[in-house]
């Protein structure tokens, strides 16, 4: 038998609260009472079960994907390989959205995912109309189903970017995106080895999605344009969306005050 001391001591190379929600959610109590009770014996499957959340863990795994949940805007969306787990960096881009956006309007999500832009949109503002799509029907599914659960209404379509809407010019009032825009052989995929190539990588500089979304988003948008972006890629897209004749074109910095969010208005 082993206590949970002793688990938690095995296993030290793992983030102490990684660890610790792990034993929390199999053994179906709090961390605090993981903390409060390291005397507390492991039953043998759970034990078993552990090791092999532990082995994922150490393999570079999410803990999301092996929980099955991440919890965006206080609100819990199931994930899988599938989809891109949830930043907390792409609140700004739903708060941003929340803030300009008026009552009854209609709002396209592109790149879905696991639906957490479009649900916490509707979710927090049921005037809302909210389309999604994704070009995964993996995804597509993930994000229906969580819609679904969280008892809200998203129409969701699956496809290539705009070309769901072609004949529908001019069919939303705002249209957000948290695309893929990390640059191909960048080394911050080292660490996202598990998360799906396609939401995260664009090209050699990891525009290109951005640069779709922005040039054909006149055709598309009746007020707003609000795009999530890395970092560093703030001046390219206020570049571009000047380009291509958006105006008040203006870039928000994200809680760890890096460049994130840059929204464009149609003139
Ligand atoms: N919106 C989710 C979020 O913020 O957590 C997921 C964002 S993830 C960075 C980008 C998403 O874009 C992925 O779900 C991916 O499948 C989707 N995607 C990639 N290429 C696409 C395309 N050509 N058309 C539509 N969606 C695409
Ligand atoms: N923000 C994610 C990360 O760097 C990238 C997601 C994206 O490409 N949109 O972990």
């Amino acid at each position: 038998m082993t206590d949970i001391a002793g688990w938690s001591a095995r296993h030290g190379k793992l983030v102490r609260l990684d660890r610790d929600v792990l034993l929390a959610d199999e053994l179906s109590c709090s961390r605090a009472w993981v903390i409060a009770h390291s005397e507390f014996e492991l039953p043998a499957d759970v034990e078993a079960r552990l090791e092999v959340s532990a082995q994922r863990l150490l393999a570079g795994e999410s803990l999301a994907y092996i929980r099955g949940w991440k919890e965006f805007r206080g609100l819990r969306f199931g994930v899988s390989p599938a989809v891109l787990v949830p930043r907390p960096e792409t609140e700004l881009l739903v708060e941003t959205c929340l803030e300009r956006a008026q009552p009854g309007d209609h709002i396209l999500d592109l790149g879905t995912g696991s639906g957490a832009i479009a649900v916490s949109l509707v979710h927090a503002r049921p005037d809302l109309r909210l389309t999604a799509t994704d070009v995964s029907s993996l995804a597509v599914e993930q994000a229906r189903s969580n819609a679904r659960g969280l008892g809200v209404n998203v129409e969701f379509t699956l496809g290539d970017w705009f070309a769901p809407f072609a004949e529908q010019p001019q069919a939303f009032d705002i249209v957000v995106s948290n695309p893929p825009y990390i640059a191909a052989g960048h080394h911050a995929l080292e660490s996202l080895k598990t998360e799906p190539y396609q939401a995260l990588v664009s090209g050699t500089d990891g525009l290109d999605a951005i640069k779709h979304i922005v040039t054909h988003a006149p055709h598309y948008v009746r007020r707003w344009l609000l795009v999530e972006h890395g970092f560093d890629q703030g001046d390219a897209a206020r570049r571009l969306m000047s380009e291509v004749g958006f105006t008040n074109v203006e870039t928000l910095n994200d809680l760890a005050g890096l460049p994130r969010v840059t929204c464009g208005q149609r003139p």
